[in-house]
C-alpha cells in the first residue's frame, strides 16, 4: 500500500476544468451506450479486486475496521452491488411502454426513454467510505452518467485507494475524483451538476440543498439517524438483545442505521437488560479493548463530541463507560435515561452509546418516539406481529426491519433512503438506476395517422365537436 500515492488534497483551482472534463464528456455522448457502461462497471469491479488487500487495510487503518467486517459490509457489498447491476443493465435500460392507453394512442408508441440526468456529483461519507461512495458511483456509471467522487476526508486511507483504483481503471475523463475537505467540496458546489448525491449530517445537507436551489439542481439527500427500537412487553429478550447490540458493535455502532435510543416495556426491562449483559460477554469475552474486530472512533472531533454527550446524560451508566482519547477508544456503552429529553435521545450520537428508556406500554412508546424525531431513518419494533404491525402503522421512517436492527438496509435490491428530514432519494438496486436516470416521456407520431388527427386541428367546428 505504501507504493500508492497518499492522500493530497486536490488544487482548487483544477475544481473548474475537472467539472468542464465531466460535463464535455457527457456531451460527447460515449458514457451512453451500454457497452460502455457495462465495460466501465466491470473495470470497477476487477480494479476492486486488484486493490482488496489495499481496500481491507486502510479501513483498518481509517476507522480500525476488521478485515471481516469491511468485506461484509464494504467491500463485498459494493463488488455484489456491481454483479446486480451488470446483470440487470440493459433490462432496467429498456423503453417502458405506456400503460392502459387507447388503440388510438398505441399507434403513437407512448414510451418512458431512460436518459442519464448528465455530469453528476458525488459526495460521500467516512463510515462506510468504500460503500458509501461506490455505491452511487455504481448508480451513475449504469445510468449513463460521468461522475466526480469526493470521497470523505475522514476516512483518507479508503479515499486514496478508491482515486487510485478509479483513476487507474476507469475512463479517466468520464469518472474522476476530487479529494479533500470543506473548500475543496464548496468548489465543487460552485459548478453547476445534473445532480448531487451527499451522504452524511443533515446540516451539511441543508448547505447542499441551499447551494443546489440556486441552480435548481436535484439532490439526493441520505442523512442522519435517531431511530428509534421498541421492545414490547412480548418481544423476545434475548434475540433483541442480541440483535441490537450487534447494531452497535458494528462499526463501532458508527452506522447512520443503528438504532439511537431504544424504548424498552417496564415488564421486560430486568430481563432485556440481563440479556444485553449476556450478549455483551458472548461477543467480546475478553471485553471491547482486548477485541480486536472492534474499531475506533474515527476522528479525534467525532470522539470529543460522543464523550461530551455521555457526559452531559443525566441518566445512569449500567455497562461499560470506559473512553481512551489517544487511541479514539469507546466502550459500547449502556445507559438507563429517565426522561424523553435526554440529550442521550435527542441528539444523534452516531457511536456505541446505547441509552435504555423504560416505557409503560406500546403507545407511550409510539408517543415518545413520534416526538423524539417524527421522521428517522430506520425503525425497529421487537414484538408480536400485531404489536410490531401496530408500531409500523403509527409512526414514519425512511426504512424498518421487523424483529431486527437495520437488516432491511442489507438487502441489495431494496431501495435504501430517508423520509423528511432524515434525506430525500434512495438508491441501491434498481433504485441507484432510477437516481441517476431521467424517466423521459416519448411519443412517434406516424404520418399515415394524419387523417385521424384531423379532430384536433382548428376550426373548432361543430361537427368536429360531435366526434370527440
Ligand atoms: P463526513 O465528516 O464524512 O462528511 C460528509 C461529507 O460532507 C464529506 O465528504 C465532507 O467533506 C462533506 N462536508 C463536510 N462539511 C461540509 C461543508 N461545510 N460543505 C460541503 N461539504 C461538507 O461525515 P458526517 O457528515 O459527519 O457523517 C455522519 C452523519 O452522516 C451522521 O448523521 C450519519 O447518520 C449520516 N449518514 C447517513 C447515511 C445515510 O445513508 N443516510 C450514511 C452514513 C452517514
Amino acid at each position: 500500500m505504501e507504493k500508492l500515492p497518499p492522500f493530497t488534497p486536490t488544487s482548487i483551482d483544477d475544481i473548474p476544468q475537472i467539472h468542464k472534463h465531466g460535463v464535455d464528456k457527457f456531451h460527447s455522448h460515449t458514457t451512453r451506450s451500454i457497452d460502455y457502461r457495462r465495460k466501465q462497471l466491470r473495470a470497477l469491479y476487477w480494479g476492486l479486486k486488484d486493490e482488496e488487500p489495499a481496500l481491507l487495510e486502510a479501513c483498518k487503518l481509517d476507522l480500525g475496521k476488521s478485515a471481516y467486517e469491511t468485506y461484509l459490509t464494504e467491500l463485498g457489498w459494493v463488488l455484489n452491488d456491481i454483479i446486480f447491476m451488470s446483470k440487470n443493465l440493459a433490462r432496467f435500460a429498456k423503453d417502458e411502454k405506456a400503460e392502459d392507453i387507447s388503440l388510438t394512442n398505441s399507434f403513437m408508441k407512448p414510451r418512458i426513454k431512460k436518459d442519464p440526468l448528465g455530469a453528476v456529483l458525488i459526495i460521500g461519507a467516512y463510515n462506510f467510505p468504500l460503500q458509501l461512495s461506490l455505491g452511487p458511483l455504481i448508480g451513475a456509471i449504469a445510468a449513463g452518467c460521468t461522475a466526480v467522487l469526493k470521497p470523505s476526508e475522514n476516512a483518507p486511507n479508503a479515499a486514496r485507494i478508491m482515486q487510485h483504483v478509479i483513476s487507474h481503471n476507469l475512463d479517466p475523463e468520464a469518472y474522476q475524483v476530487v479529494q479533500g475537505a470543506v473548500p475543496e467540496t464548496t468548489a465543487l458546489l460552485d459548478c453547476k451538476w445534473d445532480k448531487i448525491f451527499y451522504t452524511g449530517n443533515a446540516s451539511v445537507g441543508k448547505i447542499i440543498s441551499k447551494k443546489a436551489a440556486e441552480t435548481l439542481t436535484p439532490v439526493a439527500l441520505e442523512l442522519g439517524g435517531r431511530n428509534p427500537a421498541i421492545i414490547t412487553k412480548n418481544a423476545e429478550p434475548r434475540l433483541a438483545a442480541r440483535r441490537l447490540l450487534w447494531a452497535k458493535l458494528m462499526n463501532v455502532g458508527q452506522v447512520c442505521v443503528s438504532q439511537n435510543y431504544i424504548l424498552v416495556d417496564k415488564e421486560i426491562l430486568p430481563e432485556f437488560l440481563r440479556q444485553l449483559e449476556l450478549a455483551l460477554t458472548e461477543f467480546q469475552p475478553k471485553g471491547a479493548e482486548g477485541n480486536e474486530d472492534y474499531g475506533k472512533i474515527a476522528t479525534e472531533r467525532q470522539w470529543q463530541r460522543l464523550k461530551g454527550m455521555l457526559d452531559s446524560t443525566t441518566g445512569k451508566i449500567l455497562m461499560g463507560g470506559k473512553t481512551v482519547k489517544e487511541s479514539l477508544f469507546f466502550e459500547p456503552t449502556v445507559v438507563q435515561v429517565e426522561t424523553p429529553d435526554d440529550p442521550l435521545l435527542k441528539d444523534e450520537s452516531f457511536g456505541p452509546l446505547i441509552p435504555i428508556l423504560p416505557v409503560d406500554d406500546i403507545e407511550e412508546a409510539i408517543r415518545i418516539a413520534n416526538r423524539v424525531h417524527a421522521t428517522p431513518l430506520g425503525l425497529y419494533p421487537f414484538g408480536t406481529k400485531t404489536e410490531t404491525d401496530k408500531i409500523l402503522s403509527q409512526t414514519r421512517s425512511g426504512g424498518a426491519s421487523v424483529n431486527d436492527a437495520f437488516f432491511h438496509a442489507s438487502i441489495p435490491t431494496l431501495a435504501f433512503g430517508g423520509v423528511g428530514d432524515s434525506g430525500q432519494g434512495s438508491y441501491r438496486g434498481k433504485a441507484s438506476f432510477d437516481c441517476f436516470t431521467h424517466r423521459r416521456s416519448v411519443t412517434t407520431t406516424p404520418s399515415w395517422i394524419e387523417s385521424m388527427l384531423d379532430v384536433r386541428y382548428p376550426p373548432y367546428t361543430p361537427e368536429k365537436m360531435k366526434k370527440l
